[in-house]
């Protein structure tokens, strides 16, 4: 059964804005490790050439897109689709098991707003210090300070800008044409657009990004049950609650959170933990870490805080059967769904040809007899070859005894990344014995030297 994710008043900290403090453990150093990997790939892929081109381009004008070796094109629309539907199976899957890894771990406006309040840290402080001077007067210190963060978010958004559409444009020309003051109107557009969109999302919306517009954040408790992985606070032994000193032992009746609201402090999404499970909660696992220090100070035992499940049992206490539990319905809907998907995309991309074709019959001139009584019908050939070497192609035409083209349409040439259109004129002998009518053909298109590339294109033959 889903599960319901109640939503609780949003911001446990008392302010109008989120000051999340820094926090520091095993948790938050997986964090920064993805924050360094997806961005070493995001603003360095576009900078890496394969075979001469950009290795990562989405070139639209051109309607093709480079991925390393590959270069889909229109055709191939079916193996994109395939892709996006593995991408989301995979999301509900990793979400029925682990609950929130994507929005805490990888999703953009977590990975943007951690090297914003990075940013942020350095210029103006700590939580402490930033509440301290924002409730103060805005003197010079505050304006500076201000001016620097601002200063820095607005560069870092614009080399993201640049970045992105460095993957549409090819970065190089674009870098060029920057310098150059020779940028084209749109590229300029764009890249003032995504800059101002990560400005805005991660310098000044951030938690209310995941809190109020992402849709995701309030459809995932439909993959949510009482086996998947979320934060959980442990309510049976921290409750209840009370400030002690760090030295003494919890009292007998008392909890072990002594209510140091460091949890709360280090959330930035501002919310409190310890009222439950809520919608706001992205699963950063901060206040994980932040309560496991003030356990170490306080001579406890870690976990108050920890990953959990609804059923009772955490992930820490009982491996084996959080384990066991992997084998229920919802998640092997999931894996078998995404086993099907993945199987499908596998066998589309080993097969996939770089060259496709698509024959039209030529409907303005239906059927010809030539002088000789034979037949002739015409055809446009559009070839579209996604390979990084010229082809030397091979035509026949086959379905009707005797049909044959001229020899010299038999032979063609395709350049690397290029398209074609052939015209071809298809002809069945005087003596042929075929009635009239509308007959299907097949064209095919074989590689002279690797005869393993043949592709058929079918039409249709008409003798009136
Ligand atoms: S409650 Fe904990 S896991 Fe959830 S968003 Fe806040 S700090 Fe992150
Ligand atoms: S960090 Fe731990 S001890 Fe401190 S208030 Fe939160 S749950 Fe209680």
């Amino acid at each position: 059964m889903a599960r319901t994710i109640p939503i609780v008043p949003a911001n446990a900290q008392g302010d109008a804005r989120v000051y999340a403090r820094s926090v520091k453990g095993w948790f938050a150093g997986w964090r920064w490790a993805l924050v360094a990997f997806t961005q070493a790939l995001f603003y360095g892929l576009p900078w890496l050439t394969w075979n001469g081109r950009q290795a990562v381009l989405f070139d639209l004008d051109a309607r093709r897109f480079h991925i390393l070796g590959f270069t889909f094109t229109p055709q191939d629309f079916i193996l994109l689709t395939l892709l996006l539907a593995v991408c989301a199976l995979s999301l509900f899957l990793f979400t029925a098991i682990a609950g929130r890894l994507w929005c805490g771990y990888a999703c953009p406006q977590t990975v943007y707003s951690e090297l914003f309040q990075w940013i942020e840290r350095r210029t103006e402080g700590d939580r402490a210090a930033r509440l301290r001077r924002d409730r103060g007067p805005r003197n010079a210190d505050w304006w500076a300070r201000k001016l620097a963060k601002h200063g820095l978010w607005l560069m870092l958004a614009a080399w993201t800008g640049f970045t992105f559409v460095g993957y549409f444009v090819p970065i190089r020309t674009l870098g060029g044409e920057l310098i150059a003051g020779t940028l084209a109107a749109g590229a300029t557009f764009w890249i003032g657009f995504y800059a101002l969109a990560t400005y805005g999302n991660a310098g000044w919306l951030r938690e209310k990004v995941c809190k109020y517009m992402c849709p995701y954040a309030r459809f995932q408790g439909v993959m949510f049950d009482r086996d998947t992985l979320t934060v959980t606070y442990d309510v049976a032994r921290g409750e209840p609650r009370g400030a002690r000193r760090h030295s003494v032992k919890p009292a007998l009746g008392q909890g072990a959170c002594v209510d140091c609201t460091l949890c709360v402090q280090v959330c930035p999404t501002g919310i409190d933990i310890r009222q439950g499970l809520q919608y706001a909660c992205i699963g950063c696992a901060a206040c994980i870490d932040a309560c496991n220090g003030m356990m170490d100070r306080v001579g406890q035992a870690r976990g108050l805080i920890r990953y959990g499940t609804e059923s009772g049992l955490s992930l820490r206490d009982t491996p084996r059967a959080w384990l066991a539990r992997l084998w229920r319905v919802r998640v092997l809907c999931y894996a078998a769904v995404l086993g099907v998907l993945l199987a499908l995309l596998a066998t589309g991309l080993s097969t996939r040809t770089p060259l496709k074709a698509d024959v039209l019959r030529d409907r303005a001139v239906l059927s010809r007899v030539l002088d000789d009584g034979g037949i002739e019908n015409l055809y446009r050939l559009h070839l579209t070859h996604a390979g990084e070497a010229p082809l030397n192609l091979r035509i026949a035409v086959d379905g009707l005894a005797g049909i044959t083209l001229p020899a010299d349409e038999g032979h063609a040439r395709i350049g690397a990344q290029a398209n074609a259109t052939l015209i071809l004129h298809a002809r069945l002998p005087a003596d042929a014995d075929v009635p009239a009518g509308t007959h299907p053909i097949t064209f095919r298109i074989t590689e002279e030297r690797h005869d393993g590339l043949a592709i058929d294109a079918a039409s249709s033959f008409v003798i009136r």
